[in-house]
């Protein structure tokens, strides 16, 4: 994203939209401008803040005046006053930090909205995690953090030595030379989106190991981590084989998402 410089009146609203704190006031060019390398293109401030079209002289000419009387001449605080954002035409690969980080974008790899997984929401119908089986969602940088993919390959290279199995539709996944090796291709590692979610699974008993393992890995990352945990129930729709092992490592654990079977593959 970039900021036309002739047409921003450095009101500062957009300062306040930008998830990642990438958008500042330049001290030397009294104008907002975009930290490129922060920026993970998610668009809220393009999007979020209503574009008026008030002339820029305009609009300065009277916030000087204002200023002389020692008063203020703000815009609502939910627009851009001058329409001043000039959205970059993206180019891989930076094209995958849109993907990543604007809800409203399908990522090509999945067809799927936003970050592109869609976890074990639908398992009814995918029966990606099996009876015996614990799937894990890995998710880095919210809220309002984002996350290197160079920190990403960090967990995703650990997890690959221990042998787990990464799924295949999945964003992370798909950017990836070596499933196996759990390698992550070179031109995306200084790529920062909003979120990414890694998702695995293995049998119920390396739950602990696993978990553990994520816990070793957070620390040499520099971002938020946060793990869930999918199941399958038992006849009676309960779960008392993973629930156990998490309260045994400290969690409380509670029912987020439940699937309750009414998905059903019908073409
Ligand atoms: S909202 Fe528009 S005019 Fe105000 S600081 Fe941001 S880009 Fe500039
Ligand atoms: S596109 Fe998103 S990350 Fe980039 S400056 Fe706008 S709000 Fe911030």
């Amino acid at each position: 994203m970039k900021i036309n410089p002739d047409k921003c009146v450095a009101c500062g609203n957009c300062t306040y939209v930008c998830p990642v704190g990438a958008i500042y006031i330049d001290p030397a060019t009294r104008r907002a401008t975009v930290n490129s390398k922060e920026c993970v293109e998610c668009y809220a401030c393009y999007n979020g803040l209503s574009q008026e079209h008030l002339n820029p002289t305009f609009v300065r000419s009277l916030r000087k005046v204002f200023q002389t009387l020692r008063l203020r001449f703000d815009p609502e605080p939910d627009v851009c006053p001058t329409a001043a954002f000039a959205p970059d035409e993206l180019v891989w690969p930076r094209t995958v930090r849109r993907a990543f980080s604007d809800p409203r974008v399908p990522h090509e790899s999945t067809g799927v909205h936003g970050r592109g997984t869609e976890e074990v929401k639908t398992n009814d119908v995918s029966g990606r995690v099996k009876a015996g089986e614990v799937g894990f969602t890995i998710e880095f940088g919210r809220p309002g953090v984002g996350v290197w993919f160079r920190d990403l390959q960090t967990m995703c290279w650990a997890l690959a030595r221990a042998g787990v199995s990464f799924e295949k539709r999945n964003p992370v996944t798909s950017l990836m030379s070596d499933v196996t090796t759990g390698t992550i291709r070179e031109d995306v590692l200084n790529e920062k989106v909003l979120s990414a979610i890694i998702e695995i699974k293995v049998p119920v008993e390396r739950t602990e190991e696993i978990i553990r393992l994520v816990w070793d890995v957070e620390k040499q990352i520099d971002t938020v981590v946060a793990l869930g945990v999918g199941a399958r129930c038992d006849d009676q729709g309960e779960d008392n084989v993973v629930a156990p092992i998490l309260e045994r490592l400290g969690y409380h654990p509670q029912r987020a998402k439940t699937n309750i079977g009414l998905g059903r593959v019908t073409a």
